[in-house]
C-alpha cells in the first residue's frame, strides 16, 4: 500500500498491483460509504486573468471515511473505476455539482467524467435529468474528459456529440499528458483545453515546457477553443500565462478546493 500523508489510512488503500482481496475490501468500503453518504464535493475556482474574478469552478470529490478520515480521490477513483462504482459515484457528484452551481449565477461548473461513465448507455440521460432536477442551464455545465476516453471514437464520442447538442460544453482534461495527437481536436467534440500542471510548472523558465504552453495557446485560439491553465501556484506563472494568451487559470495561487459554503467568501480570492 502507498504511504499516506499521516499514514492513518494508508494501510487500507491497496496499490494497483495489490492482491484482489485488498481491492475488493476497498470497493466494499466505497459501496458502504456511498450508501452512508460519506462523500463530499469541494469546488476549486477557475479565475479570469488578470482580474482573478471567479468565472467557473471544478467539482472535486472527497471521501470522508468515519474511521480513516479524508481519503483523496487519487486513492479511490482507480478502484471505483475498476469496480464499476464510478458510475453511481460519478452520477452523485454530477447531481450534487449541478444543484450547488444552480445557486451561483453566471458561474459554470466543471465535472470530471471517467471513461467508464461515458461508456454507460444511460449517461446522456443521467446528465439531462441532473440538469432538469437542479434547474442549472446546460451552458453552465462543462464535462471534463480525458484524451484516452475519447481516443478510440465510438459510443463515447457519440455521447459527447449529443451532450453538446443539449448545450453542455466538453473540456479535454490534463491536455498533453495522454497518448493523443492534435488530430483528436478535429475528430472529438471539444470546447475547452485544460493545459496540465506539468506544462504550467515550467512556464516561467525558458525551455521545452514553456514552448509547449505557448504553442497550445496558439492552437486553441486558432481553433476557437477556450483554455484553462491548471495548477498555477505562483504570481509569476499567472503573469506569464496571461502574456501567452491564457485568459483562465486554476490553482493554489487563487484557491485550493473548498466547500460550497465558503467558495464565495472574501478570503478565497483576496490575493489581488
Ligand atoms: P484533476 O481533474 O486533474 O483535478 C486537479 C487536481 O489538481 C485536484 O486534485 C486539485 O486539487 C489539484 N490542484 C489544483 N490546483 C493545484 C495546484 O496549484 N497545485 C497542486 N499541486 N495541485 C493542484 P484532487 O482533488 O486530489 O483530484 C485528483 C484527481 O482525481 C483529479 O485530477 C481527477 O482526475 C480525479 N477526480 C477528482 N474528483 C473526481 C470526480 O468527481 N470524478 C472523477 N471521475 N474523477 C475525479
Ligand atoms: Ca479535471
Ligand atoms: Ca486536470
Ligand atoms: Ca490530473
Amino acid at each position: 500500500a502507498k504511504a499516506g500523508r499521516d499514514g492513518s489510512w494508508a494501510r487500507f488503500v491497496p496499490a494497483l498491483d495489490a492482491p484482489a482481496a485488498d481491492q475488493a475490501r476497498l470497493a466494499a468500503g466505497l459501496r458502504d460509504g456511498l450508501g452512508r453518504g460519506d462523500f463530499r464535493v469541494l469546488y476549486q475556482p477557475i479565475v479570469e486573468l488578470p482580474s482573478r474574478r471567479i468565472t467557473g469552478v471544478e467539482a472535486l470529490v472527497r471521501w470522508h471515511d468515519p474511521e480513516r478520515g479524508v481519503i483523496p480521490p487519487d486513492q479511490f477513483i482507480p478502484v471505483a473505476e475498476r469496480s464499476g462504482l464510478i458510475v453511481p459515484l460519478g452520477q452523485w457528484v454530477l447531481r450534487e455539482a449541478c444543484r450547488d452551481a444552480s445557486a451561483w449565477p453566471g458561474v459554470y461548473v466543471c465535472v470530471n467524467v471517467s471513461p467508464r461513465q461515458l461508456d454507460d448507455p444511460d449517461f446522456v440521460a443521467d446528465v439531462a435529468v441532473a440538469l432538469a432536477d437542479s434547474g442549472l442551464p446546460a451552458d453552465r455545465l462543462v464535462l471534463e474528459v480525458t484524451e484516452t476516453a475519447v481516443f478510440n471514437g465510438g459510443p463515447a464520442v457519440d455521447a459527447l456529440n449529443l451532450l453538446r447538442e443539449m448545450g453542455v460544453r466538453i473540456a479535454l482534461d490534463d491536455f498533453g499528458t495522454g497518448q493523443s495527437s492534435l488530430g483528436l481536436l478535429l475528430t472529438c467534440p471539444v470546447d475547452v483545453l485544460k493545459v496540465d500542471k506539468s506544462f504550467v510548472d515550467g512556464v516561467t523558465e525558458p525551455g521545452e515546457r514553456a514552448v509547449i504552453v505557448q504553442f497550445l495557446s496558439q492552437v486553441a485560439s486558432g481553433l476557437n477553443l477556450d483554455t484553462v491553465a491548471e495548477g498555477v501556484e505562483t504570481p509569476e506563472q499567472a503573469e506569464r500565462l496571461h502574456e501567452l494568451g491564457y485568459r483562465k487559470a486554476q490553482g493554489y495561487l487563487f484557491s485550493k478546493p473548498v466547500p460550497a459554503s465558503t467558495l464565495f467568501l472574501d478570503r478565497v480570492l483576496s490575493y489581488r
